[in-house]
């Protein structure tokens, strides 16, 4: 019998994103992969994603992202909203096998207080765990409503109540990844790379000093808060420094961008942004946070470059050191390594990427996890209500009933 999944992606963005959307490209890449074993995809997403699925629901028609530049008490009801959307679906039909939920905070409360009017839950956690000590400390999914980090060193930090529901970790993935190794080796060019946010964590500072130092070639490709190129940022003015990621960057980054040896090239996408990475010698994480999944780490492999980074995150466990990538705890060792880089074999990379980051391999390890967590729900499901005057989700986004 086949297995239905409802797929909860969230208000904010549609399937697959316009541009920047973490979570809901991970959504992308893993849907086609279920449907491809056989699982019946009903995505609770905005009424404009394209994403192919078996139903689409919503409650907006389109993504909400904007709005979250607005005060919090402007905002608060947008993820509630679509909750309420995806409640009303699990509360009037019995074919949802599965909820598999990716929405921040509101979907992991709203669904365990669904209690056993919900299907068994897999609530994947894709941010850092630090945040939330409330709801992470206090949750109690009644053995109903589980979780998944997207690293071993994620879960290993978050608070008890959240590693006591966790069944586990499934590493992120790339399309890059398929047939990696089968694809024409690009040309090296001289220059590192950091690809990310423009932020503390991400360490592009340090990064910068050390390419003074060592003397690299090196580009930074990322965002500044909401600026993805250097003349909108050039143009914002005083009052882009508010966020506190222009502040970073003005700070403690631009000082060394003296576009010869370090360059900041605003935010790079689609080719561009794969020929930047494939012809680099080195992808450099100069990390001062613990990275929770490292999404450009394994592009990075899949398309033959070595890792050279801090030893923390998720790091260590999508690196071989040695073999894909070299990895310190010490600052000042990793720019020697970004030069030691040189006898790392960048078919390696792509052979570990084929291995262990493609989307198939992501959808069937999250396929072990939906029959793990519904073997642990215990008790049965509540039956559906099934009023047929009842006014679904899809209706009040104004589809075609
Ligand atoms: N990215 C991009 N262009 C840029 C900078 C980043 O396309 O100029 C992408 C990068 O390739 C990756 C994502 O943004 O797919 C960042 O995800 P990651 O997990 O590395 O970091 P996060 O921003 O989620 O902390």
């Amino acid at each position: 019998m086949s297995l239905t999944v409802l797929m909860n992606a969230g208000p904010w963005l549609s399937v697959p994103p316009p541009g920047y959307g973490g979570i809901e490209n991970v959504i992308a890449t893993l849907v086609p992969e279920l449907r491809r074993l056989g699982v019946r995809v009903v995505l609770a997403s905005v009424g404009d994603s394209t994403l192919p699925v078996d139903e689409l629901v919503s409650v907006f028609p389109e993504g909400q992202f904007a709005s979250l530049q607005r005060p919090y008490n402007q905002v608060c009801g947008v993820a509630q909203a679509h909750l309420a959307g995806v409640v009303r679906e699990l509360h009037t039909r019995d074919d949802i096998d599965l909820v598999h939920d990716h929405v921040e905070a509101v979907g992991l409360a709203t669904l365990t207080a669904m209690g056993a009017d919900a299907p068994p839950v897999l609530h994947t956690l894709h941010w850092d765990l630090a945040k939330h000590p409330a709801l992470y400390g206090t949750l109690d999914g009644g053995g109903r409503v589980r979780v998944n980090g997207v690293s071993a060193s994620q879960l290993a930090r978050a608070p008890q109540a959240l590693r006591d529901h966790s069944v586990g970790h499934v590493h992120l993935s790339t399309p890059l990844a398929v047939d990696a190794d089968r694809r024409p080796r690009p040309g090296k060019g001289d220059h590192v790379v950091v690809l990310g946010r423009i932020n503390p964590g991400k360490g592009q500072d340090l990064g910068a000093r050390l390419a003074h130092r060592v003397g690299f070639r090196l580009v930074l490709a990322g965002p500044v808060g909401p600026y993805h190129r250097p003349e909108d940022l050039a143009a914002a003015g005083e009052e882009a420094r508010q966020n506190p990621d222009v502040r970073f960057f003005v700070e403690e980054v631009a000082p060394y961008v003296d576009g010869d040896l370090v360059r900041w090239v605003g935010t790079v996408a689609g080719r561009e942004r794969d020929d930047l990475l494939a012809t680099a010698r080195v992808a450099l994480f100069p990390l001062r946070w613990e990275e929770p999944g490292g999404t450009a780490v394994v592009e990075s492999l899949a398309l033959g470059t070595p890792v050279v980074g801090i030893a923390r995150g998720c790091l260590p466990e999508l690196v071989a050191h040695g073999r894909t990538g070299l990895l310190t705890a010490d600052e000042e060792e990793l720019g020697e390594l970004v030069l030691a880089a040189s006898v790392l074999d960048p078919d390696e990379c792509r052979r570990e990427a084929v291995a262990r980051f493609t989307p198939a391999v992501m959808a069937e390890r999250y396929l072990t996890l939906y029959e793990r967590v519904r073997k642990l729900a215990a008790t049965p499901r509540r039956p559906a209500w099934r009023e047929e005057s009842h006014l679904t989700a899809f209706d009040m986004a104004g589809g075609p009933s």
